[in-house]
């Protein structure tokens, strides 16, 4: 049976066919680091490190590419409302966004590229575009370049909209600068105070679409094979994307894959929400593998709504798995995962990464496991979690393998614990240099809720985990 996804732009599931046998090649929007990730950034991490893997097992040599935004109008923002460097504000929120996919259990990318690092490779593809004529500098000599919307007739082909019933691209406050107000920016021209490199179209900063097709086609070449992202980027940063590449004469993205979003009451999560929902936060409520298994558990293209039940739900339906491997190995021995899931599961994670149909699997072998210990059938029990342990392999999941395996002792996750601490205590410093004590106080408020006690000492603030 064959590899399939669902694909975006076709708008069926098809086959998967790679570009070069043997190999997959992944591109996935990593974050734009104005702030620490929630469980809604990471649920999109966990969802296509599952994917990464089922394509491991298949076979394929996976290289995956996920890049970082480290410059953006809300990285900028921050910047100016805390008064400090826009890179100090892009390094701290990088470093929670790598301390947290650790945390989750989600295998670092092939090569992570930065889009500052990427200026050459912007300008190169503003070059190719405005020579193709489907690029052009503003008209009101800003320095914005912007994409000619009009000039690329298959625009909209990716969210499936016609371009006589779209909106403008609301990505510029002049009137004068664009031919028409569907295009969109490749480029912003410098603003005082803001950083710039320097272009042959005047000096400026990178625009949010141009960054991804650049080091996309960087690391994974000008045709690769699957892009991914939330369902949120669809239009306009991947149609965008899209655009850009084709017109420049690029093949770019084969399948194009969207997961579903997390939302609270059925609604996006909004920013004062969403604060209770930061990683560092989550991974004090649950274990880091449970938090893993709620937000991989749902099929990846459907929503997921948010509620405490459905979490301690799927805590306890880890920790049901974990139960039945720790009573097999007492009574058997230590077990090793076979290297071959059984096929029912494998048929289910072909067909579109059917996680959900794979867990309910899972929990048969946990079912047939725990009623064959029942009866003191050894051989069976140890049969049937060898395999429990290969499919959760696949998923993440394994209790008995890295990350996990190093949690029993505390010296794993202390590393992880003291590094999201760390973040939220560099927050709390900036607040206190600015004099919002009040911001300050809240930040350390949510610590002390969460069982972290902070002193401040002569040497900068320190922090232990309330006991008990
Ligand atoms: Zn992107």
């Amino acid at each position: 049976m064959s590899l399939r996804f669902y694909d975006t732009r076709s708008r069926q599931v098809s086959d998967f066919t790679p570009l070069t046998e043997g190999c997959a090649s992944l591109y996935l929007c990593g974050a734009t680091v104005q702030a620490p990730p929630h469980i809604g950034h990471i649920r999109s991490s966990v969802n296509f490190d599952i994917l990464r893997r089922w394509l491991a097992y298949r076979g394929y040599e996976v290289t995956f590419c996920r890049n970082i935004t480290d410059i953006d109008d809300k990285i900028l923002n921050v910047a100016r409302a805390e008064n400090v460097h826009w890179w100090a504000v892009a390094e701290r929120n990088q470093r929670a966004f790598a301390s947290a996919y650790d945390a989750l259990g989600c295998l670092p990318p092939s090569v992570e590229p930065r889009a500052t690092g990427h200026v050459p490779e912007m300008v190169e593809l503003m070059r190719r575009l405005i020579d193709r004529g489907h690029a052009y500098p503003a008209q009101d000599g800003s320095g914005d370049v912007y994409f000619d919307v009009l000039s690329h007739s298959a625009y909209g082909e990716l969210s499936g909209q016609r371009v006589d019933q779209m909106r403008g691209a609301g990505d510029t406050d002049s009137d004068g600068a664009k031919r028409d107000p569907r295009d969109f920016a490749l480029w912003k021209g410098a603003k005082p105070g803001e950083p710039s490199w320097e272009t042959p179209w005047g000096r400026g900063r990178p625009g949010w679409h141009l960054e991804c097709s650049a080091m996309a086609t960087k690391y994974l070449g000008s045709s690769f094979d699957i892009h991914g992202g939330g369902l949120d980027l669809v239009f306009p940063h991947h149609e965008n994307e899209l655009a850009q590449s084709r017109a420049a004469g690029d093949g770019f993205a084969r399948y194009w894959m969207h997961n579903g979003l997390l939302t609270l009451g059925g609604e996006k999560m909004s920013k004062s929400l969403g604060n209770s929902l930061l990683i560092s936060e989550m991974v004090r409520r649950v274990r880091p593998v449970e938090l893993r298994y709620y937000l991989g558990q749902a099929h990846y293209r459907s929503a997921l709504d948010y509620s405490e039940e459905a979490l301690s739900e799927a805590a306890s339906a880890y920790q049901r798995i974990e139960g039945f491997l720790t009573r097999a190995a007492e009574l058997t021995g230590p077990v090793r995962p076979v290297s071959r899931v059984p096929d029912a599961f494998a048929s289910a994670l072909d067909d579109d990464l059917g996680v959900a149909q794979g867990l309910a699997i899972v929990h048969g072998h946990v079912r047939d496991g725990n009623t064959a210990l029942g009866e003191g059938r050894k051989e069976r029990a140890a049969e049937l979690a060898a395999e429990l342990r290969a499919m959760l392999a696949v998923l993440g999941l394994d209790p008995g393998a890295e990350p996990w395996a190093a949690e029993g002792d505390g010296a794993g996750l202390r590393d992880v614990v003291d590094a999201l601490v760390s973040v939220a205590l560099e927050e709390r410093q900036s607040a206190r240099a600015r004099k919002d004590y009040a911001a300050a106080d809240r930040i350390r408020d949510r610590l002390t809720a969460a069982g972290v006690t902070v002193e401040d000492t002569p040497n900068g603030p320190r922090w232990e985990l309330r006991r008990g």
